[in-house]
């Protein structure tokens, strides 16, 4: 891929003041794509990411605050980017939260959180944002899964179900825009070192009176065949793929980048 694949089209990229998204949203302004970032943070670190981004790589870069568990700033957050950049041409769900507990113990509202801000904030999203997609004739829709999405681990009951939900609801949006410029996909994640598996390494240190460094190791060695930490760039490179035009007839897939988690 040469040049800058994605130059004047318009993005929006859910939880990307952190991790995984953060690093999908530089990717994408990296090819030129101006960028709306949204997530948690404090205002001045969002201003300063902001500004980096954007003048690094010479695109606009917009924030929006919504809360993923709210409908009302999610149809928000899509009109601000076609206000803004006058189309939303990428859409990449990728705001995720995450909690463990056995099924018998999961608190009921960890359960609609997790529901709410994997699953159905993407739904919601899509739904703003498919109309115009369509009008153009082109559009890329990329949801954020994880290996989760396909094979399941203990004690995350409402994760797994949220992130197997969200592969069928990529396979229908495919099929649904089969005939159109606009598609749907879906990666599927390993395991990536991000603050939200930080803290899953740092409770199994405290819960079983190890090393960090030995619950790295223990959380790769249950899963990951590679020993190795997926890269947040490595994910967002394989968004930046699935975005160009060479992808067009990849529809309704689970793409794991995984070192090896789902061969097994
Ligand atoms: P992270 O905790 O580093 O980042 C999550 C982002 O989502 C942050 O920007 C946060 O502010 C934002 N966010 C959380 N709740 C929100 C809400 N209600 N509204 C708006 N934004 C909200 O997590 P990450 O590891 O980068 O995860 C990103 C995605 O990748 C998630 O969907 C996660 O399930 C998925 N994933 C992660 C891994 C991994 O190993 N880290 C593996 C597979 C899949």
């Amino acid at each position: 891929m040469g040049g800058l694949v994605l130059r004047g089209k318009s993005a929006v990229v859910t939880g990307s003041t952190s991790g995984i998204g953060l690093a999908i949203a530089r990717r994408l302004a990296q090819q030129g794509a101006n960028v709306v970032l949204n997530g948690f943070g404090e205002a001045r670190a969002i201003d300063a990411l902001r500004s980096s981004i954007s003048k690094e790589f010479g695109v606009l870069v917009a924030y929006s605050a919504a809360d993923m568990k709210k409908p009302d700033d999610i149809i928000e957050m899509v009109a601000l980017a076609e206000r803004e950049f006058g189309a939303l041409d990428i859409l990449v769900n990728n705001a995720g939260i995450q909690h463990t507990a056995p099924v018998h113990e999961f608190p009921i509202e960890a359960w609609n959180d997790i529901v709410k801000v994997n699953l159905t904030a993407a739904f919601l999203a899509i739904r703003a944002a498919l109309g115009g997609m369509m009008r153009r004739n082109w559009g890329r829709i990329v949801n954020i899964a994880s290996t989760h999405g396909l094979v399941a681990s203990v004690e995350k009951s409402a994760y797994v179900a949220a992130k197997h939900g969200i592969l069928g609801l990529t396979k229908v949006v495919a099929l649904e825009t089969a005939r159109t410029g606009v598609t749907c996909n879906a990666i599927c994640p390993g395991w990536v070192l991000t603050p939200l598996v930080e803290t899953q390494i740092n409770d199994l240190a405290r819960r079983e009176s190890i090393s960090v460094e030995s619950a790295r190791g223990q959380l790769l060695g249950s899963k990951q065949p590679s020993m190795e930490f997926v890269a947040p760039e490595e994910i967002g490179g394989a968004v930046v793929f699935l975005c160009s035009d060479a992808a067009v007839q990849i529809r309704g897939i689970a793409l794991p980048v995984d070192g090896g988690w789902t061969a097994q």
